[in-house]
């Protein structure tokens, strides 16, 4: 990138709006010095000027430390945009995996009990929970049990004794979305998801055991019944193949939409349409039914991994304290009250590789965490460490509630295979303590922690910024990838 970055303050730097015609804001990527020079090398910079271009966007195009390049929009990227000055909704705003998101269940094992058995441990994890690409798993839905899945999200899991009121309260809306339409779901995508959900996927995808090992907000983790050498499940995943599906639809969908709502782009993948027009409404209605069916995976995934432990350790997953501390979304768009120059107003803010960060007291802050924020669940890389942070303040006021969603991308899959290049990864990792499976061949080459920013720096910018604070850093002893 060679445009302008322009230092505003400690953690914030801008492209003025002059730099790119059509620009209606800034932009503003979060990031110190450090990381600005590694974030120039890539046209990242470049999209968050793109989508300072798109109809009704509000305040500045945002972009988080974790920012790198993605589809249209970078990844790390937050927009948001008002439906009343024409503001439009971009399936490249969200991404193809719509839903993609975190999820972090405490236990009441210590590492000390769990070590001697880790590695059959893992052993069982390898082999029950479902992964790889367009792999399906034990749980099918189809027909009307499917359009309820879409509609309903968890809700539906806990009618069919899957899901527990407890999971649903700690999960972003609850686990399931208002505004959901099943009939703006694709039969593809619905096939394509009939044997998903409950499936990890590949790539990037893992569900990883991990230790507490510092804790920086006491108060915080005691709420979420987070202690040093406490074991912890975290398991990313999203929409699988339906929400790709539903993302691919609405792209062709919204190839001709430019012309016909007389929008200029800068770059053809920021196809996009107004938020009040059908073509705008039949995305978020199709988005929120894949955003559903996220959680919904995710809580499957969770719900065989308790099975698992519940018969690995003989006890049932209640006594082991399997409690799931909270779901984030990080590839979502959603309908959010925010002030915007003195003003309340109704936005859309597209969280594209970014995590909703709401302060203490906000309403939809469960009432568990009121007192502390939003929990944000941040992973960082299978050889490093992950973090639990909360919301704060500051990012009502500057990010539209958002912070990073992980370490970001410093390698291309491409570029870290060949680093990996005779290397043994699931050996190095050994050698730190932690016990790396993964059920494709390409699957820990393409993910090794030289593939990542360093977790720890990203953090820290957030922290420094205002828009989420630490609580606890976690570190990996088992990884299953897809
Ligand atoms: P994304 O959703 O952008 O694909 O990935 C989110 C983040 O997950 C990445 O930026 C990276 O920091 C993190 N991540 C990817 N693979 C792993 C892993 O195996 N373990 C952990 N803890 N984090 C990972
Ligand atoms: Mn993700
Ligand atoms: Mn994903």
């Amino acid at each position: 990138f060679a445009g302008p970055l322009e230092r505003i303050d400690e953690t914030t730097w801008r492209i003025p709006p002059d730099y790119k015609p059509g620009m209606q804001v800034e932009g503003r990527i979060y990031a110190d010095e450090r990381l600005i020079e590694q974030i120039r090398k890539d046209q990242a910079p470049e999209q968050v000027a793109n989508v300072a271009t798109l109809p009704g966007i509000q305040v500045a195009s945002l972009a988080m430390p974790d920012i790198h390049w993605g589809y249209g929009f970078c990844i790390g990227g937050v927009a948001a945009t008002d439906p009343e000055e024409g503001g439009v909704i971009s399936p490249g705003g969200v991404g193809y995996d719509i839903n993609c998101g975190v999820r972090l269940m405490r236990t009441n094992l210590h590492i000390d009990d769990v070590r001697p058995r880790l590695s059959e441990l893992m052993n069982v994890l390898f082999q029950r929970i479902p992964a790889g690409v367009g792999k399906g798993g034990p749980y099918l839905f189809s027909g009307k049990q499917m359009d309820q899945l879409l509609e309903e999200g968890c809700r539906y899991l806990k009618k069919i004794g899957l899901a527990t009121e407890e999971d649903l309260k700690n999960t972003e809306e609850g686990g399931c979305m208002a505004g959901a339409d099943a009939s703006c779901v694709s039969n593809e995508a619905k096939k394509r998801g009939s044997d998903q959900c409950g499936t990890l996927g590949a790539g990037n995808h893992f569900l990883e055991v991990q230790v507490v090992e510092e804790i920086f907000d006491p108060e915080a983790a005691r709420i979420m019944g987070l202690e040093p050498g406490t074991i912890c499940v975290m398991i990313h995943s999203g929409s699988r193949g339906l929400g790709y599906q539903v993302c691919d639809d609405a792209l062709q969908e919204m190839r001709r939409c430019p012309e016909k709502y007389h929008i200029q782009l800068p770059d053809r993948q920021l196809a996009c349409a107004p938020i009040n027009s059908p073509e705008g409404q039949r995305y978020l209605a199709g988005m929120r039914a894949a955003a559903n069916y996220a959680w919904a995976n995710r809580q499957l995934l969770m719900w065989q991994t308790r099975e698992a432990f519940s018969e690995f350790f003989g006890k049932p997953w209640e006594e082991l304290g399997m409690d799931l501390v909270y779901d984030v979304a990080h590839n979502i768009a959603k309908m959010e009250k925010h002030i915007v120059d003195g003003k309340e107003k109704l936005v859309c803010v597209h969280r594209k590789g970014a995590t909703r960060a709401f302060p203490p007291g906000h309403p939809d802050v469960p009432e568990r965490y009121r007192a502390i924020g939003q929990p944000v669940i941040i992973p960082g890389d299978m050889g490093r460490e992950s973090w639990v942070l909360v919301g704060q303040p500051a990012s009502m006021e500057k990010t539209f509630g958002t912070t990073c969603h992980g370490a970001g991308r410093v390698l291309s899959r491409n570029a870290a295979i060949q680093v990996a290049r005779g290397r043994q990864i699931d050996k190095e990792l050994a050698a730190k303590g932690i016990i790396a499976r993964a059920h494709s061949r390409a699957g820990l080459a393409e993910e090794h922690s030289d593939a990542y920013k360093d977790v720890s720096i990203v953090v820290d910018i957030v922290d420094r910024a205002g828009l989420a604070k630490k609580v606890a850093r976690l570190r990996p002893v088992g990884v299953v990838k897809g």
